[in-house]
């Protein structure tokens, strides 16, 4: 006997199609005998479809069992139905027929038909083509399963890479832009400028004896301290177009498309401020009583054949001017 409980995790269900009662009985009585009981037998094409196209049906018909020659609409027909439709296409077809004529059966082949029995069925040779038909669909849809779940997992690493390649861009203690993303940033903007011909400004601040602050107050009021500075210049850029980078240590970049120098020396005047106002105290500064930044600003339209190293270079050269020049203060890069 023919072992079928061993096909998926439930037993087969198999659709019988056929007009003719005492088939459908037979077929039923055989089937259960045989380890199939899960049976739904129905005497017109239409009545299958019916079935077929009810809500979940599709996944609980492993085959179906279908007369060629019905009065209302063929095996055939019902066979091209079912082939047509995406949900229902993985479910095999075999056909009964009690016709010796190769013209239907190459019909019925055409239509998607997995296989054909001839009227009436030897058992055992219906059973074992029922065999081969349920085999072959556990494969497909074991198949269909792994893709599925194939799809769902290159979605995840997708999503995964993505988060991941966000937090490379982001710096982890201030959550404004890293180094990395401000380099990148700064290249593109560079040669966007270039080309549009417009002016790209870039402004680098340093904390002022923020190795003091560390020394008198410790590391971790430190870093408490570069959080609060990054916030505050963070908020005193208004244009989405505007990146805030941590630089370095305690060193900040802003780098403003589209700007020129009398617009960020007004962005830069408005961190000095607004680093000033946090009040976040600093007993050990030479320069006041709480936290301040020296901030150097250049802007120009970038010429050709140069790089961004060029106004890099002239910001870092203003804010060590501002260093020398008292601190907490805004320098412009000279020629
Ligand atoms: P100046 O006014 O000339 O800038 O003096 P300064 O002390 O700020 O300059 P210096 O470059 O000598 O010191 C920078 C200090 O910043 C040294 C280091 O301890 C501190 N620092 C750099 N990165 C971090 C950080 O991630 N966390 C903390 N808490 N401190 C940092
Ligand atoms: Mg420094
Ligand atoms: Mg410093």
């Amino acid at each position: 006997m023919i072992e079928f409980d061993r096909f998926g995790d439930r037993p087969p269900s198999i659709l019988i199609v056929d007009d003719s009662r005492v088939v459908r009985e037979a077929l039923r009585i055989t089937l259960a005998k045989s380890g199939l009981p899960r049976t739904t037998a129905v005497e017109t094409a239409a009545r299958g479809l019916e079935v077929l196209n009810a809500p979940g049906a599709d996944a609980r018909f492993d085959l179906v069992i279908t007369d060629l020659d019905m009065p209302d609409m063929s095996g055939i027909e019902l066979c091209r139905q079912i082939k047509g439709r995406k949900k229902l296409a993985h479910i095999p077809v075999i056909f009964l027929t009690a016709k010796d004529d190769d013209s239907d059966l190459e019909a019925a082949f055409d239509a998607g038909a997995s296989d054909f029995l001839r009227k009436p069925p030897k058992p055992v040779e219906m059973l074992a083509r029922i065999r081969s038909a349920l085999t072959l669909k556990y494969e497909m849809d074991r198949r269909l399963q792994r893709e599925r779940e194939l799809v769902k997992a290159t979605e995840k690493l997708e999503d995964a890479n993505r988060k991941l390649l966000n937090l490379s861009m982001i710096d982890g203690l201030t959550g404004v832009a890293n180094r990395r993303m401000f380099d990148d940033t700064l290249e593109r903007e560079w040669r966007r400028s270039q080309r549009a011909g417009e002016s790209l400004a870039l402004a680098m601040m340093d904390i002022d004896f923020f190795k003091r602050y560390n020394d008198g107050y410790g590391h971790q009021q430190g870093d408490l301290c570069l959080k609060a500075v990054a916030a505050a210049i963070e908020m005193s850029t208004v244009r989405p177009g505007d990146v805030v980078a941590r630089y370095g240590g305690e060193e900040f970049a802003v780098l403003l498309p589209e700007t020129e120098l009398d617009g960020v020396a007004a962005v830069a005047e408005r961190i000095r401020t607004n680093v000033e106002t946090l009040r976040m105290r600093h007993k050990d500064s030479d320069v006041g009583d709480y936290i301040t930044v020296s901030t150097g600003i250049a802007a120009c339209v970038p010429a050709e054949g140069t790089g961004p190293q060029v106004i890099v270079a002239a910001a870092d050269r203003a804010m060590y001017l501002a260093k020398e020049n008292g601190r907490n203060r805004v320098e412009a890069a000279g020629d």
